[in-house]
């Protein structure tokens, strides 16, 4: 039965790490084997950086193009360098082939609509990841065959958050996957419509990208290598109480990732829960470490309270200009208008004449929702706020979490309580109210 591995950015994030991922593969050898693989480190921000540059005045010909397309050129040498320098397996000539591509692509959409110019692009970081690693497994001795993902995740064209064509990308999984005795090296966050242009799955999308190959293929399970032990009651770089969690549902891990919890995309777990597939945690830094199990088990789901924080939060709070109330008809007309600008409500609140959401602070799509709902309602923003959600909180724990800090927003009900606070008025290292440290 297959495996599927994930190796995230950070594990890649350069050539030291490349070499240390070597034998987390060479010790399992089992096949198939399918191994998904983010951009390098930080790649796909400075992707997104160099799609601005070549959207701003100077476009592709700008110094900051220019210097952003070298800077990226230059790092991906480098590590393709330091691992197989002087080697003839080291594809010198395919990396600057992907360079040339993104840089035409560059030019052939900076006047095109944006979602479609980021998806041609951003899509490279993946492309040139997976080259450098794909030699370095064959040049190491473990036989590796490189699948263009494009090709193998099929989905419809909404760029930048494609919505996956189950069927085509089952059969293209099936025909070309299911028997290699090789591994099978692929990219996470990108896949491609029946047209052929790359689409991409959202930001952290790798992870989903694991479970689609995984659903497909009906794999045995899902490693994902992550730079922390396992998944945590909140984030370890922000709470310095937070302790790893053994086990938990596929429903608690996705209720934790939907409410902001920035270590497994939100949409991972659903086609591995249909499949039973377990979803394990573990860290490519200490390999030894006891991981987190994420399978259908829920008897654990509530053994410790989780905290996640969101920050760079909008609150707007919507009212009408006539004393009219905020009705269904009128909550619909401002949800519609959320859709159709692509924006999540982190949380909502409504009275008879307000209606106020929490988004994240995206502003070129929320920039554009702001002005429309200005048009017809009364509309004020407070922004830099940071939204706590608590699963399973135990009795006090919010109180204590906010005491002297102004909440703007709350809200409670069975599972978990969420309170809205000014970002100034928070620490940069919290404290879970009633565990022990670690
Ligand atoms: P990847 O390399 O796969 O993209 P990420 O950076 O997305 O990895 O995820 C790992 C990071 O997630 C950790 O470094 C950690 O700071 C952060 N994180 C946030 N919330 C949690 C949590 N609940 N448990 C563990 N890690 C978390
Ligand atoms: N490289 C993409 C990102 O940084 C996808 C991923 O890492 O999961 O968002
Ligand atoms: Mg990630």
């Amino acid at each position: 039965m297959t495996t599927v591995f994930k190796f995230g950015g950070a594990s890649i994030k350069d050539a030291d790490a490349i070499r240390h991922l070597t034998p987390l593969i060479e010790q399992h050898g089992d096949r198939p084997l399918v191994v998904v693989v983010s951009a390098m480190g930080k790649t796909t921000n400075k992707l997104e950086a160099l799609l601005a540059a070549a959207r701003s005045e100077g476009g592709t010909q700008g110094d900051e193009y220019r210097q952003c397309f070298k800077a990226l050129q230059a790092d991906h040498h480098e590590v393709l360098e330091a691992l197989l320098g002087g080697s003839p397996d080291a594809p010198s000539e395919r990396i600057d082939v992907l360079f040339e591509e993104l840089d035409a692509q560059h030019r052939k959409h900076r006047d095109g609509p944006h979602a479609k110019h980021y998806d041609q692009t951003v899509c490279y970081g993946e492309l040139l990841s997976t080259t450098i690693v794909a030699a370095w497994l064959n040049h190491h001795g473990i036989a590796t065959e490189w699948h263009d993902a494009r090709k193998l995740v099929r989905t419809d064209a909404c760029h930048q958050a494609a919505n996956l064509d189950w069927p085509a990308t089952l059969d293209n999984i099936r025909e070309r996957l299911s028997h290699s005795d090789r591994v099978a090296l692929t990219q996470g966050f990108i896949g491609g419509t029946e047209q052929g242009e790359a689409t991409t799955l959202g930001r952290e999308g790798s992870d989903f990208s694991a479970a689609i190959f995984a659903h497909c293929l009906e794999a045995r399970e899902v490693v994902i290598w992550k730079d922390v032990t396992g998944l945590f009651n909140a984030d370890p770089r922000r709470f310095d109480n937070a302790v790893q969690l053994e086990r938990i549902s596929y429903a608690e891990a996705t209720e934790l990732a939907w409410h902001g919890a920035k270590v497994i995309h939100p949409k991972t777990l659903g086609p591995l829960q249909e499949k039973s597939i377990p979803l394990t945690v573990r860290s490519f830094e200490t390999p030894d470490a006891e991981p987190t199990v994420i399978d259908a088990e829920r008897r654990f789901d509530a053994e410790v309270p989780s905290c996640i924080l969101r920050e760079d939060q909008v609150w707007l709070e919507v009212r009408p200009r006539d004393f009219a109330f905020m009705d269904e008809p009128r909550q619909h007309d401002i949800l519609g208008r959320l859709v159709e600008a692509g924006l999540h409500a982190n949380l909502v609140d409504s009275g008879a004449m307000r209606f106020a959401l929490c988004l994240d602070n995206k502003p070129e799509r929320l920039d554009p929702l702001v002005e429309s709902l200005q048009a017809d309602y009364e509309v004020s923003r407070e922004d830099d706020l940071t939204l706590l959600t608590v699963r399973h909180p135990r009795q006090g724990m919010m109180d204590t979490l906010g005491e002297g800090r102004e909440a703007l927003a709350e809200r409670r009900n069975a599972t978990t309580s969420q309170r809205l606070f000014h970002s100034r008025d928070c620490p940069t290292t919290w404290r879970i109210p009633g565990l022990q440290a670690e």
